[in-house]
């Protein structure tokens, strides 16, 4: 579990202009970066669970989607997209 190694988890605040869920610097079309702490700490805190790449992808357009799951295919991270367009 990143950031627990001592025992503590350490929650920065989000960085000033920063999407208000996950705290990193991205388009608000982009996925939310599911590795940042602040999302998961969130996330859980909502859902009593640790967000996966679909979830932290879930607001964005078909195509958007389908351009990550790409990406992180050649990272070796499978991503089932949903096809499941909102907003
Ligand atoms: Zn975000």
């Amino acid at each position: 579990m990143p950031g627990m190694q001592d025992g503590r988890i350490v929650i920065l605040p989000p960085t000033p202009g920063g999407c208000p869920y996950c705290g990193d610097t991205h388009d608000p079309r982009d996925p939310h970066n599911r590795d940042s702490l602040t999302y998961q700490h969130k996330f859980r805190k909502k859902y009593g669970r640790y967000p996966t790449w679909e979830d932290a992808m879930r607001h964005c357009s078909v195509l958007t989607q389908a351009r990550w799951a790409e990406k992180l295919a050649e990272r070796g991270i499978q991503v089932e997209v949903s096809g499941h367009e909102r907003g």
